[in-house]
């Protein structure tokens, strides 16, 4: 991998919080993505398996996360500051990292 992806790279793309993105959340995740929206955590997640079920984000209908706002070509987190752990950590393979880094570097030259 290449240099560190900071915040003040993200060029605001999308690209990790669309094409229905697998978001995994904690019990503690769940509750804290509650308290800071008001909502329920059937408004915002879904499980599978119904035996040790996960739980993660549910998406919009373009594929989108449920909390992926868009306004005049610009993305935003909705509940930045209660995102996920899965989030905080993106990038975490070398292809996303290769993105992210290609992406900064194209708007920055
Ligand atoms: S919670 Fe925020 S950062 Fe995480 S996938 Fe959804 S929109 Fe992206």
């Amino acid at each position: 991998m290449g240099r560190p992806i900071t915040s003040k790279m993200c060029v605001k793309c999308a690209g990790c919080c669309s094409n229905f993105p697998f978001v995994v959340l904690s019990t503690d995740e769940i509750g804290a993505l509650s308290e800071f929206t008001g909502l329920g955590a059937d408004a915002f997640s879904d499980s599978d398996r119904k035996s040790s079920p996960r739980h993660f984000l549910k998406h919009q209908k373009s594929g989108s996360c449920v909390f992926l706002r868009e306004a005049a070509g610009n993305y935003a987190c909705s509940v930045y500051e209660a995102r996920p752990s899965v989030c905080r950590s993106y990038p975490f393979t070398p292809v996303q990292h290769k993105v992210c880094e290609e992406r900064f570097d194209k708007v920055s030259s």
